[in-house]
């Protein structure tokens, strides 16, 4: 099967030094392996879309290098297909909905684990949907953090895969997409580990293929933060693109370029250099 790898940023704001190195990081991975490497924009959470973040982020990755060999992926133009795998999930009874208030839920420990909701249906109101997680414990070999293992019920517990609003979680929308760009392996950042086993679990329910998993370690802040689009983020300038590709490199432990290239040099060189064994373990890694 050829490679194929993506990178999949939320239009939440501007592409910033950690989502950069999530870019480089699943490109390099996709063109070290001779493959191809898709975008999809995940705008299927209007609330927090920032206006204008999406096209900003579009026009930045090119002036870094960074090159689509397909159209974006658009998550708001596909919600029939989220439509049809939820349809699917509700015909083979996975799915329960959901009424409770948010004080009823932080009353049962901030989950539902058992399969059904204890507050009473309200035909007035539409409800949340939730997976019926089982007691099962799923495991997979991340490709940088090693053997993983997590109990569905216990970590995720029946989680949400339509909101109240009607919009489709990141977790369906996401293994929805992966195999719909036939996704071999995911190259993201290690807030995403957790979430791996609920996306593994929606696979087999839906008879999707899963992919092999690569989580970087998480580019923190001199305080230990992670750098998110939401708080101490630090945009990445695309009018000047080198030194945020060559310090990426760096956090991604990849030889340093030489000095005087321009950005198409620079990335043809780190590719003609790149190391998969060199790339970071730790979960955790203070890169700026
Ligand atoms: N859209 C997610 C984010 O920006 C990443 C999704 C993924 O790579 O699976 O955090």
């Amino acid at each position: 099967m050829t490679y194929r790898g993506r990178f999949a940023p939320s239009p939440t704001g501007q592409l910033h030094f950690g989502s950069l190195v999530a870019a480089l990081g699943s490109w390099l991975c996709a063109r070290h392996a001779g493959g191809q490497w898709l975008l999809r924009m995940e705008d299927i959470d209007p609330p927090r879309e920032v206006p204008g973040a999406a096209a900003a982020m579009l026009t930045a990755l090119p002036r870094f290098g960074l090159l689509a060999d397909a159209p974006v992926l658009w998550q708001s133009q596909r919600i029939a297909a989220y439509d049809a795998a939820f349809e699917r999930l509700r015909a083979t009874n996975q799915v329960f909905p959901c009424w409770c208030s948010r004080s009823e839920l932080v009353a049962a420990d901030g989950m539902h684990r058992d399969g059904r909701c204890v507050a009473a249906a309200d035909p007035a109101r539409a409800p949340a949907w939730r997976l019926r997680t089982p007691d099962v414990t799923l495991s997979f070999d991340d490709a940088l953090q090693g053997p993983q293992r997590q109990n569905l019920r216990d970590s995720a517990g029946d989680f949400v895969v339509r909101r109240v609003e009607g919009f489709y979680s990141y977790q369906l929308a996401c293994v929805v997409d992966d195999a719909h760009q036939g996704i071999t392996e995911v190259v993201r950042g290690s807030d995403l580990l957790e979430s791996t086993p609920r996306q593994i679990w929606l696979q087999r329910l839906l008879g999707l293929h899963t992919p092999s998993y690569r989580h970087l370690p998480l580019v923190l802040d001199a305080q230990g933060h992670k750098l998110s689009k939401s708080t101490r983020a630090l945009p990445v300038d695309p009018a000047d693109p080198l030194p945020a590709l060559r310090q990426a490199l760096a956090f991604l432990q990849q030889p340093a370029v030489p000095a005087a290239l321009g950005v198409q040099d620079l990335l043809t060189h780190a590719l003609a250099h790149f190391k998969p064994a060199l790339l970071p373990h730790c979960s955790g890694h203070s890169g700026v």
